[in-house]
């Protein structure tokens, strides 16, 4: 009797440093650091232009793609998923340039890009000019996953779609009137201008930011201290069908690296691609040892501004820390971290 009891109460006591260890590890997890952000692109985004109810309804769709996202980060999932759930909701969203809402080419169809890149072992995965996938940035996490490839456009990248059983569109399932009616007056100015100096990209190049952008991205740090990026867009309005821009070209438009940082871009993707953007600023974050917002707005406000780009990024470090510089009037944007109520702005200041 004696014996059974001591042997429950030494089974009992060498358990405990394993409980203590457990309780130790969970309390542990539940310290550590989780954030995220998200933007719905960056342009010339005049206060003038919207109407308070247009604001709130900004306001609210970055509420739901960045709560979307948290609720995965706070109950400890991976920073991918929370990355692709918010980058879903403003994909399905027509405010936004992506998934539903895309701009048009100049022929009047649509074409998406997106990518995915996993800070834990540098995987990436991106589709470029798909037109009838719901949620590119789903077809993108595929093609990093269950294929050897990082890029896949087009047509071969619908015919893996089909492969990975991916949710198929009609190509008029991403029509908005507003973005319509954008293409009708980008195609006047193109072709004034065009009258005047026969060069087709000077002309598109000369058409306001309001026509460029709105691409949509997330950028997560897990519990796990794993970082993740994604990027979703339609492109530029009235693009020449076949162009890619910056979002699916991994290092330009999307990056992301454990221990360094995770950005996603939006703006002026030929600039965004020559300028190596997303990588440039993980670079400046891990062999210069400079902070997530110096090194963010180095190459937004400095490197890109002295070349003539426009856009923005968002940013985060491996402590969770954020950055979110733009040389746009605006760009909407929520970040959130770990418990903490979302913040969520358009201009400068609010
Ligand atoms: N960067 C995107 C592109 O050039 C446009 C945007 O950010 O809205 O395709």
């Amino acid at each position: 009797m004696k014996n059974k009891l001591f042997n429950r109460l030494s089974v009992g006591m060498s358990l405990m440093p394993l409980l203590i260890g457990l309780s130790f590890n969970l309390q542990a997890d539940d310290n550590k650091p989780f954030a995220i952000a998200i933007h719905g692109g960056a342009g010339t985004i005049n206060e003038a232009d919207l109407s308070e109810v247009q604001q709130q309804a900004y306001r609210d769709k970055l509420q739901q793609a960045i709560e979307a996202g948290h609720k995965i980060l706070a109950q400890g999932g991976d920073s991918l998923d929370a990355v692709q759930a918010a980058i879903n909701v403003l994909e399905d969203s027509p405010l936004f340039n992506a998934g539903v809402g895309a701009v048009y080419t100049f022929d009047g169809k649509h074409e998406l890009d997106a990518s995915v890149m996993d800070g834990r072992n540098m995987a990436a995965g991106a589709v470029a000019g798909v037109s009838h996938i719901k949620n590119p940035i789903n077809l993108a996490r595929a093609v990093m996953e269950k294929s050897p490839h990082v890029m896949l456009y087009g047509q071969g990248a619908e015919e893996f779609a089909i492969s990975q059983g991916m949710e198929f569109v009609p190509n008029q399932h991403f029509d908005t009137t507003h973005r319509y009616n954008q293409l009708i007056d980008a195609k006047k100015k193109i072709i004034k201008s065009e009258l005047q100096d026969n060069d087709y990209q000077a002309s598109v190049n000369k058409l306001d930011d309001n026509y460029k952008f709105g691409t949509v991205g997330a950028v997560a740090l897990d519990k796990q201290g794993n970082l993740a990026a994604g990027t979703s867009t339609g492109g530029m309005t009235a693009k020449r069908f076949g162009r890619i821009g910056d979002a699916p070209v991994i290092g330009a438009g999307n990056y992301a690296e454990n221990g360094t940082c995770a950005i996603s871009a939006t703006g002026h993707g030929e600039f965004f691609i020559r300028y190596n953007v997303a990588a440039d600023i993980c670079a400046r974050v891990k062999y210069q040892q400079k902070s997530i917002i110096q090194a963010a707005d180095e190459v937004i406000n400095q490197r890109l501004v002295e070349a003539g780009g426009t856009g923005g990024v968002i940013a985060i470090d491996a402590k969770g820390n954020i950055a979110t510089p733009f040389n746009t009037s605006g760009m909407y944007r929520a970040t959130k971290v770990g418990d903490e109520p979302a913040n969520i702005m358009i201009w400068r200041d609010k």
